[in-house]
């Protein structure tokens, strides 16, 4: 019989071939992989109490859980109305306490005996009648036939999942216990180790061994904080290993395009704007300019939030390429948004001899065919898209500048395609959504980052208002009132994902109906998802145009969208909508000089639930933030105008586990460490996986070496990743 942490879990005692099913089905099969099934919850009964003891507690106030050893002494089934409730009596030597329960009773009731002593945990009240009681405790009985180190009252006692076919067999959490504390005592000096000696010694780890024996058995509350440090510094040392040899592997293997600047035409190009770039705006742009000139293909991420302009950056980026004579490719997610660009994008280039042309996906075929051609060409232009960018047709012979505009509407792939259609191209990519310190260091942790921190000058911050239904009248009002002073607005109706012909109903029958009552005396436009390019190109033009004041519209106009001249958006129903979208919706006005008004309308009972004067969100706590997540995300909005701030609400919002991106970045999921709570972890790792990467590229030293072979051995999926440029 093979006998190595390797060993299959059926050779082992009190498992055989029919229960190591059970264990398979949870991912268990090897004893390596038992060692790692972690408990998820442990109870720490190192301290025992007796009554008096507890009850001092309860009296100063104390909220723990504690537990207490007693002797069943009588069993009690109590009828209230029509409900039913089990007590069962203890005693120990200082005195009596009392356990119940509200359900599960008739399997306690035969659970408990009379004289058998049992540990009991849980929360201790005490009861109107002065009695210490315990709802719903977990419980060991300390006489049972187990061996003494497993009923285990007086260490830190872990809990496991357990399959329920498991447990239907009696294989509960005492047998687990058994079962892993046998293959912990059996295998674990086999257990080979995981980080290379130096990164255990000099970050003050505990070696892999330890780790594991006290993630199962801590010996105290220390250890088991040093176990549960040690797996996640590991975690994340690994995701930012790789991370460091995917943009290692973009960046250095690879040659570029080293572009040359033609300054006076930049110069030229500055001075025909109608304003002055930020100071911002001018950093960007000179991390750019230093880019395109290396010989190295740029990599870059230009973050800013929605109306900071970055648009005019990219611009003058592919004004770099086009007057090396080479192609520049924007890709937008929607075709207003392209559509958009290549208006301003031509207006602004006006002057200049360059050529801008424009494919979607619902252009007329003849049309399509003549840009196809002109980009197969090679000819030096710009090309602005949509997804209709990244078809199999499209052959770019002479791509050496990509940029995607709002980047977290495509997917990596999609990305990638757009990518592939040069060699070796720039990439800037954008999001008006800024990205959480945690993700630029993880999802995007390849990408060099350039943040447009302030906003044009001009602007004053937008007031934003959270209403009930019943005041929509009022809102309506002073949308008119507005209107006829010449201050035009949008009026957003949610778009539901299955039922987007109900929506749009939505929006046309309020269309209908507001266009004829309210507001008869101002003119009104509908804009929907629907409606095919042209027509939407029409509506954005007159609504550019001022031919109307009022523009309703579904959620198409979440993106990009840019009309300095409108500054109010009322927002119908803004609790079903997600805080990023919340925000780019918002970002639709205050994009000129004049004051931005954006009113969130949402059920009367949301807004009653607000929680005033102001809320501070650092300090709720977590299961408040659970149970008020809607209003949370609404008031949010109400509080903050910085995209930054609400991206990181809206990470807290939605949890470690689902954070937005990392399922599809290509990299692993996270098991041990959480993008919210273990910053500090992931800076370090950080530093010290890019060190490494930097000085030892492809894990050629000796004491690297461990490294190499973690990585091809556990992160092989994650290779591809790694590779692909
Ligand atoms: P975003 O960063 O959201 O993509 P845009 O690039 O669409 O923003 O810019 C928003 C608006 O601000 C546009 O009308 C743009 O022309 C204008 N803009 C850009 N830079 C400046 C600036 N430095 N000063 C004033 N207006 C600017
Ligand atoms: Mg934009």
């Amino acid at each position: 019989m093979p006998n190595s942490i390797d060993t299959s879990i059926q050779f082992l005692k009190s498992i055989g071939p029919k229960r190591s099913e059970y264990f398979n089905s949870i991912g268990i099969q090897t004893v390596h992989d038992l060692l790692y099934y972690f408990p998820t919850r442990y109870l720490d009964r190192s301290s025992i109490l007796n009554t008096k003891k507890v009850i001092n507690y309860v009296v100063n106030g104390y909220e723990g859980e504690v537990t207490i050893i007693g002797e069943v002494v009588d069993k009690e089934l109590i009828r209230y109305g029509k409900k039913r409730l089990l007590k069962i009596s203890f005693k120990d030597e200082q005195g009596f306490f009392e356990c119940v329960w509200f359900q599960g009773i008739r399997f306690f009731k035969d659970k408990f005996n009379e004289n058998e002593v049992y540990a009991v945990s849980a929360k201790p009240v005490i009861t109107k009648y002065g009695h210490l009681q315990f709802a719903h405790p977990d419980f060991d009985l300390f006489s049972s036939n187990e061996s003494k180190e497993f009923v285990n009252t007086g260490k830190i006692i872990p809990f496991y999942r357990i399959p329920q076919e498991l447990r239907k067999i009696n294989f509960g959490n005492i047998s687990f216990r058994k079962l892993i504390h046998n293959a912990v005592i059996k295998y674990l000096n086999e257990l080979p180790e995981t980080l290379p000696e130096y990164i255990v010694a000099d970050n003050n780890l505990i070696d892999i061994q330890t780790t594991i024996q006290n993630k199962h058995f801590p010996l105290n509350k220390t250890l088991l904080e040093k176990a549960d440090y040690r797996l996640k510094f590991e975690e994340l040392f690994y995701i930012e290993s790789i991370i460091a040899i995917r943009k290692y592997n973009i960046k250095e293997k690879t040659n570029g395009f080293s572009f040359l600047l033609n300054k006076q035409l930049l110069k030229d190009f500055l001075k025909s704007l109608p304003f002055e770039l930020t100071d911002a705006q001018k950093k960007v742009l000179h991390e750019i300019r230093l880019d395109m000139e290396s010989s190295k293909p740029m990599n870059r991420l230009i973050q800013g939030d929605v109306g900071s302009g970055k648009t005019i950056v990219a611009l003058i980026a592919m004004i770099i390429a086009i007057t090396n004579n080479k192609q520049a490719a924007i890709m937008a997610p929607t075709e207003i948004l392209a559509l958009q660009h290549y208006e301003k994008i031509k207006s602004f280039l006006q002057k200049f001899n360059i050529n801008v042309y424009l494919l979607l996906g619902g252009q007329k075929a003849k049309d399509k065919k003549n840009t196809y051609e002109i980009i197969s060409n090679g000819d030096p232009c710009i090309i602005i898209g949509t997804h209709a960018l990244i078809e199999q047709k499209v052959k770019f012979s002479n791509l050496a500048l990509v940029v995607i505009d709002e980047q977290h509407r495509f997917g990596v792939a999609q990305r990638l395609k757009l990518i592939s259609k040069g060699s070796s191209p720039d990439v800037i990519v954008m999001t008006a959504t800024p990205i959480p310190r945690t993700l630029t260091m993880t999802v995007y942790g390849d990408l060099d980052v350039s943040t447009i921190s302030e906003m044009p000058k001009n602007r004053k911050p937008i007031k934003t208002y959270l209403r009930g239904e019943n005041k929509l009248g009022e809102i309506y009002s002073f949308i008119k009132k507005s209107a006829v002073n010449g201050i035009q607005s949008f009026i957003v109706y949610p778009l539901v994902e299955e039922s987007e012909k109900l929506d749009l109903k939505a929006a046309e029958t309020h269309y209908n109906e507001l266009k004829d009552s309210i507001f008869s005396e101002v003119k009104v436009g509908l804009i929907h998802g629907r409606m095919d390019w042209n027509e939407k190109k029409d509506i954005m033009n007159r609504f550019s145009h001022k031919e109307f004041e009022i523009l309703i519209s579904t959620t198409v106009i979440e993106v990009g969208i840019d009309i300095p001249e409108a500054n109010i958006i009322l927002i119908n129903d803004a609790h079903r909508f997600g805080l990023s979208q919340l925000h780019q919706l918002r970002g639709r006005i205050g994009r000129g000089t004049e004051q931005g008004y954006c009113i969130l309308v949402a059920k009367n009972s949301f807004i009653s639930k607000r929680i005033e004067p102001t809320f501070s969100f650092e300090f709720l706590s977590d299961s408040v933030i659970q149970k008020n997540k809607t209003i949370i995300r609404l008031n949010a909005m109400a509080e903050h105008t910085s995209g930054f701030k609400l991206s990181e609400i809206d990470l807290k919002l939605r949890g470690p586990g689902d954070v937005f991106g990392v399922q599809q970045s290509g990299l692993p999921n996270f098991k041990y460490a959480d993008l919210i709570n273990d910053y500090n972890i992931l800076i370090n790792t950080k530093q010290q996986a890019f060190k490494i990467i930097y000085n030892d590229p492809l894990l050629k030293k000796m004491k690297n070496k461990l490294i190499k072979y973690i990585i091809d051995k556990k992160y092989s999926d994650n290779i591809k990743y790694m590779n692909t440029a």
